[in-house]
């Protein structure tokens, strides 16, 4: 009997726990995945504050599975999917399946205020942590040349929506930066720089027990965040963050943590999705009416369960392991969500650790937090160099990565002007392996590079 082949459609937390509990199993594996790298997004906010370079809390997927036999990468971004004719369409390439894992995660939600989508800066990327990283040293280059008072208070004043995890981690890990930053400003006014943590709810971290959320704001406010309860965003533009009843907030960087929603192509490919955009799935993770379609991570909709990593890492087992007893024709195993904890740092020694029943703050909470990023990183040398920017920013209290990098787009137009071949893949059955072969010309295709497999 033929191998069957299983293709996985992202490589971040969800699809890449499905690709380690395939290795050497008797499957083809084949991961496709936007970008030819993983991104570790709990740390994003630290390259957006200029903690870590980018290139620390990313790794190149081929080098984590090339010890893994049955498996296969390809940097390719899914257009279409064929559930019909078991197949899905790249940029480049069509690709048949016996079995579809699909893990391509959320995307910013920017509800229906005004100017959200066009004005803020939202930090669910690489490149938008550097963007974001570039607009506040930016405000601080623009600032430092400013005669107008009101000009530059504007420049200073950093607005965060969105008083979740990541709005507090980033606000905590902003006011560091500030702290450090302004020294390279000696005639700046470090008491003119303002950042305002906005939340339309009563409480931060909402998901925290209330003697948590309570220790989180009053850590914030110590630092010098200025945190807004009870706060409904309006609208925002290029200057300034409107409120409800009328407050009105000048600011030049407004920064977008306000919610997320699941990928919006799931819709695009026909796929059932609730009302956050994510793929309502069957307990088995199974798409209903597609048995052969797993969804994993923040796309899939089961039992309110949250868009955490730890859920992703779990879901992405369950979906393998069912796939394998699908082929052997066994009972699926239904998804049983075993909650690891919250956890949350409040810049330098400082953060909230929720167990369930154990609850810490401060420095024990602050270790653990790092101990565990650490531990989930990819690569030894991002590890160490990571751990190194760690202790000398406790050490110096200072941020090393300050540049105004130049957001670089690959240049297609070289690539277009060439004529592109299309290559479809089929399934070769003597080799059971995924294979191309070349079908016809194509000339204007948005493409960078050609696969060989
Ligand atoms: C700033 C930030 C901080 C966070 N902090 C924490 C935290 O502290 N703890 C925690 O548990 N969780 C945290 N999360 C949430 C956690 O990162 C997600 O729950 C987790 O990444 C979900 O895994 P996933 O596999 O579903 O999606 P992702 O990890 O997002 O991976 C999706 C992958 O799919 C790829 N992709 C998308 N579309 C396509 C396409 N069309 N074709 C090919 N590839 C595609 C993307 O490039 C990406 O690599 C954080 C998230 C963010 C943004």
């Amino acid at each position: 009997m033929s191998r069957q082949q299983v293709v996985i459609i992202g490589g971040g937390f969800g699809g890449l726990s499905v690709v380690r509990a395939l290795a050497n199993t008797p499957v083809d594996v084949l991961l496709l995945n936007s970008d030819n790298y993983y991104t570790s997004f709990p740390l994003l906010h630290q390259v957006a504050t200029g903690e870590l370079e980018p290139e620390l809390i990313a790794y190149p997927i081929r080098s984590m599975l090339r010890h893994i036999k049955n498996v296969r990468f390809m940097t390719a971004n899914v257009k279409q999917i064929d559930t019909s004719s078991q197949c899905i369409q790249t940029d480049k390439y069509f690709i048949p399946y016996d079995f579809l894992v699909i893990a391509t995660g959320s995307n910013s939600k920017f509800l229906s205020i005004p100017g959200t989508r066009e004005y803020t800066f939202p930090l669910k990327k690489l490149e938008q942590a550097v963007n974001l990283r570039n607009q506040i040293i930016s405000c601080f280059e623009q600032a430092i040349l400013e005669v107008n008072p009101s000009l530059c208070q504007q420049l200073l004043t950093f607005t965060i929506i969105g008083g979740g995890a990541t709005g507090v981690e980033l606000a905590a890990s902003l006011r560091e930066m500030v702290a450090a930053v302004v020294k390279d400003y000696p005639t700046l006014d470090v008491s003119q720089v303002r950042v305002i943590l906005l939340q339309a709810g009563d409480s931060l971290v909402p998901q925290m027990p209330k003697r948590l959320r309570i220790y989180i704001k009053l850590q914030l406010e110590k630092m010098g965040v200025e945190v807004l309860l009870r706060s409904r965003v309006t609208q925002v533009t290029s200057e300034a963050v409107y409120l409800q009843g009328s407050t009105v907030i000048p600011t030049k960087t407004t920064i977008w943590t306000g919610g997320v929603t699941g990928n919006p192509l799931a819709t695009a490919w026909g796929l059932p999705t609730d009302i956050n955009g994510r793929v309502t799935v069957l307990p088995t993770l199974q798409v209903p009416e597609h048995p052969q379609v797993y969804i994993v991570g923040d796309l899939a909709s089961l039992a309110g369960m949250p868009m955490l990593a730890p859920v992703a890492i779990q879901q992405g087992k369950i979906a393998a392991s069912n796939i394998i007893r699908q082929i052997q024709h066994k009972k699926l195993l239904p998804m049983y969500y075993q909650h690891m904890g919250n956890m949350v740092i409040l810049g330098r020694y400082n953060g909230v650790l929720d167990l369930g029943r154990v609850r810490l703050t401060g420095v024990i909470a602050w270790l653990i937090w790092l101990a565990v990023h650490l531990l989930i990183l990819p690569g030894f040398r991002n590890q160490l160099l990571v751990l190194i920017n760690w202790i000398w920013g406790c050490l110096f209290r200072d941020r090393l990565v300050r540049l105004i990098l130049p957001q670089i787009s690959v240049n297609t137009s070289l690539v277009r002007r060439q004529k592109v071949q299309v290559i479809k893949c089929i399934r070769s059955k003597s080799r059971s392996r995924f294979t191309t072969t070349r079908t016809r010309e194509h000339t204007d295709m948005d493409s960078q590079d050609n696969y060989s497999p």
